[in-house]
């Protein structure tokens, strides 16, 4: 069968199956390319499912791109508290602000890719879906659905020019923005990681892996391990029961929020000495490595550096990263 024929094929699948989010219409681009913008750069290491109520919330206080290019960055971090990635909530005012500086939206993608936070994935995504534009929108699960459709069993690693060709051949020329979300819903209701639903898929008669035993075991990759680092927090409570936060520097890991202090390398030499192990540990797991941060107390009336003394009932009124409040969580069940 012809690709255009199998992008056919997709498109009458989605238009009857195709899931219905805030983001999204059917039949086209969609009219507000800011709609898109808010929902890709939401959606970059998120799930739909999570991304869904942030959205609803952020839309609702930022209605369009002069409201968030206007808005103070605190206010923007707050209404991302718990999305996690934080940097992309920053890259999204900057870019807010430079289109709003340009006085339109970049509609190619030299351009586009010029925004803050934009790589390659999300600059097809949004001009596909913002102005119908036939780019190959390949990410994880479009890699996952090409690898089978044409059995392609060497590393990821080493063949994704070799996916981004057949991802671009595929793409709809006719309707390009909706062929973008249709593949995305293949990937996520039919062609999932574990357990594909071959037999409710469009493409089955088509594809190379429907019924193998290997299936599930593609797109095959290189064994890479996370590598581990260890760090420690410091829980510093002063006598009226308010513990010592702080703010981050505005960039590197989880900037701009506010955080007990805490290293990713070792101990803190200022608390190191004074503080109290309480054997407690939380791991978290981030893009690059995996942190194993050992909580410590410490009783004190002051701290060093900027920060602020806070009750914990007040906590949620500082933007905290979801790594501070695993270690919260951790440390208020155990006390
Ligand atoms: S037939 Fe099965 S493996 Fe092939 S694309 Fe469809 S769901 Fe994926």
């Amino acid at each position: 069968m012809k690709e255009q024929n199998l992008s056919q094929a997709l498109l009458d699948w989605y238009y009857k199956n195709g899931r219905d989010l805030p983001w999204r219409v059917k039949g086209g681009a969609h009219e507000n390319p800011y709609v898109v913008l808010v929902s890709e750069f939401m959606l970059q290491q998120t799930t739909v499912k999570t991304v869904i109520p942030y959205f609803t919330k952020f839309m609702a206080r930022f209605p369009t791109i002069f409201d968030l290019a206007q808005a103070d960055l605190e206010e923007v971090y707050h209404y991302w508290q718990g999305l996690g990635y934080y940097s992309r909530a920053r890259s999204l005012k900057q870019t807010a602000e430079m289109i709003v500086a340009r006085g339109d939206f970049p509609q190619t993608e030299a351009e586009v890719l010029k925004l803050k936070g934009v790589g390659e994935y999300t600059a097809a995504s949004f001009l596909a879906l913002a102005f119908n534009q036939p780019l190959a929108v390949v990410d994880g699960n479009v890699m996952r659905i090409i690898c089978r459709m044409y059995h392609l069993t060497q590393p990821l690693e080493d063949i994704k020019q070799d996916i981004k060709a057949k991802a671009l051949k595929l793409t709809s020329v006719q309707n390009p923005a909706d062929y973008a979300s249709a593949i995305m819903d293949l990937g996520a209701m039919i062609c999932t990681p574990k357990n594909p639903h071959c037999h409710d898929c469009p493409w089955q008669k088509y594809c190379a892996s429907a019924g193998k035993s290997d299936v599930e075991h593609i797109p095959y990759r290189k064994k890479n391990e996370k590598p581990v680092r260890y760090g420690a927090v410091y829980l510093i409570k002063n006598s009226e029961g308010k513990y010592f936060i702080q703010k981050r520097m505005e960039k590197g890991l989880l900037s701009g929020l506010y955080a007990f202090p805490w290293c990713d390398n070792g101990t803190l030499q200022i608390y190191a000495k004074a503080a109290e192990d309480t054997g407690l540990e939380v791991v978290h797991v981030f893009t690059h490595f995996k942190l194993v941060l050992r909580l410590f107390v410490l009783e004190a009336e002051s701290s060093v550096g900027n920060g602020l003394f806070v009750f914990p009932s007040a906590f949620e009124n500082y933007p905290f990263s979801t790594l501070m409040k695993k270690v919260w969580k951790k440390f208020s069940l155990a006390e």
